[in-house]
Formats: structure tokens, C-alpha cells, sequence
């Protein structure tokens, strides 16, 4: 499922391709990526639009244009932006269709493929209200231990929990909170209110490899996602329960939290 390096990758090639181009055609269909909106509406908001900043703030992804009329994109389970060429057959599972021109009149397609149709996308006179609310972004405002630390006062919540809430730290799901937290060798079911300022200097630094490292594994222009068929799993321990721990050896256990299988090495993690 796309997290925030998925999105930040789809950010740079969505800015490398759409950047100073204006839609000169949208295709929208009817479905429920754009609920809330008619695919008519979407479409004459965008149309004759040159783009003028692509933006990322957790696992949104925000296009201003000249007007500033705003594009809010979210990738939902499934989701994902490729580019082709104009005359480029439809792609399976297509929602949405942009074709962007440069001053020489050059054409791009752009297409927004979503087999589940989890994902959104919202056009606003201004930032939307999930936009607004989320928590610091690991790497927009470089969040730090201090900053990690002030985001989970107080919260009785486990810390697997904790990290996964977007109004708490913007853009981290399962995959780079399980991995982070292994990393950080802190036990996912700690109580967030119990992490010493240690455990948080050391996990704020974990996020952060964490997402580095997968940016470097994964940047590129198509992008693929370890739910899909065949696709490799490059995690360090997310998906990996009943394999030895990467460090130590023991049998990594698989436990719910929240509703969701996380992985961790009871030899390895402290619980707080
Ligand atoms: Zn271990």
C-alpha cells in the first residue's frame, strides 16, 4: 500500500512531467475517486490550467495551478499516476486522464490508474480540510527527536498505533512503522506516553533511514507496490513473521495491533 516514499516518488516524476504544462484535455471518469463531485465539474476546474507547483504532504499529493485552484490526489490501496503518450491505448483500471502541453505544443498523458478505487481525487478553490490536519511530515519538516517526542505526549495508545495516525506524524502506514520501530529496536506495542526521549532521538532517526531507504529501493517512473502480483518485498522485517530476525536469529513474531499484522523481534525490541 503506497506510503509516504510511494507518494513522494509519485510527487517528483508528477512534478517532472506536469510542471509549467498546461491540461489542455481531461478525461474523468465517473467513479468513486471522485466522489463528492461530478466528473464534468473536475473536469472544466482543470482544463486550461498550466500547472505551477506539485507539492507532497503525507500520502497526499497536491498540484496548485495558475489559479490557485488546487488538485489533491490520494493513492488510497491501489492507486498511482504513469505517463504515456497521447495516443496511448486507455490503461486497465484508468480513473482519470490529464494530457498536458509545453509551449511547443508537445503533449503528455498523464493517467491516474486505481484498480480498488480506494484513492481520491478532490479539486478545491483552497487546502482541504484532511490536507490541513495532518501532523508533521518526516520529511517536509524533518522531524526530529524533540518533535517526535511532542507528538506522542500523552498518547495511551500503543506506538505502532500512534506513528500510523496522520494527525500525528504525516504520511507513516504499517510498512515504515514496522520497519522503523524494528529498527529502533522499540516493541510496537509499548505505550506511546512511555518511550524515554532516547527511544524517540532513536526512532525519529529510524523513520527517517527508513524512508530513505526506500526511496533510494524504489524511485522510478513506475512504481510498483509489494501488495502486488509478483512484485518483491524489499522491507527489512514488514511481511517477514515466522522468518529469522534479520539481527539476532529469533523467529520475528506476527502480532494485530489496531487491526494490523506488524512484525517485530521480541529479542531484539524493548517493551516500555
Ligand atoms: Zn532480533
Amino acid at each position: 500500500m503506497p506510503e509516504l516514499p510511494e507518494v513522494e516518488i509519485a510527487a517528483r516524476n508528477v512534478r517532472r512531467w506536469a510542471r509549467g504544462r498546461v491540461i489542455v484535455d481531461a478525461i474523468v471518469s465517473p467513479s468513486r475517486v471522485i466522489r463528492g463531485q461530478t466528473a464534468a465539474c473536475v473536469r472544466k476546474a482543470l482544463v486550461g490550467r498550466r500547472v505551477a507547483r506539485v507539492d507532497r504532504r503525507g500520502k497526499w499529493l497536491r498540484v496548485v495551478f495558475d489559479d490557485d485552484t488546487r488538485a489533491f490526489s490520494h493513492f488510497g490501496m491501489s492507486g498511482r499516476w504513469v505517463k504515456r503518450r497521447p495516443d496511448d491505448p486507455e490503461e486497465r483500471s484508468e480513473r482519470l486522464r490529464l494530457d498536458l502541453g509545453d509551449r511547443s505544443g508537445r503533449l503528455v498523458s498523464l493517467r491516474y490508474v486505481d484498480p480498488r478505487m480506494f484513492g481520491r481525487f478532490i479539486v478545491a478553490r483552497e487546502d482541504i480540510a484532511e490536507f490541513r490536519a495532518l501532523g508533521p511530515d518526516p520529511l517536509v519538516d524533518d522531524v526530529d527527536g524533540a518533535t517526535l517526542a511532542r507528538a506522542i505526549a500523552g498518547k495511551r495508545r500503543t506506538i505502532k498505533e500512534v506513528l500510523m495516525d496522520q494527525l500525528v506524524l504525516a504520511g507513516i502506514g504499517n510498512i515504515q512503522a514496522t520497519d522503523a520501530l524494528f529498527r529502533a529496536r522499540i516493541d510496537p506495542r509499548s505505550r506511546a506516553d512511555r518511550l524515554t526521549r532516547a527511544d524517540t532521538t532513536r526512532l525519529a532517526r529510524a523513520i527517517r533511514w527508513s524512508i530513505d531507504r526506500t526511496l533510494a529501493l524504489e524511485e522510478g517512473p513506475e512504481i510498483t507496490y509489494v501488495e502486488d502480483a509478483n512484485a518483491p518485498n524489499p522491507f527489512v522485517v514488514y511481511g517477514r513473521g515466522g522468518a529469522p530476525c534479520p539481527r539476532c536469529r529469533t523467529q520475528l513474531l506476527r502480532v494485530v495491533l489496531g487491526g494490523r499484522t506488524t512484525v517485530l523481534c521480541s529479542s531484539c525490541q524493548t517493551r516500555r
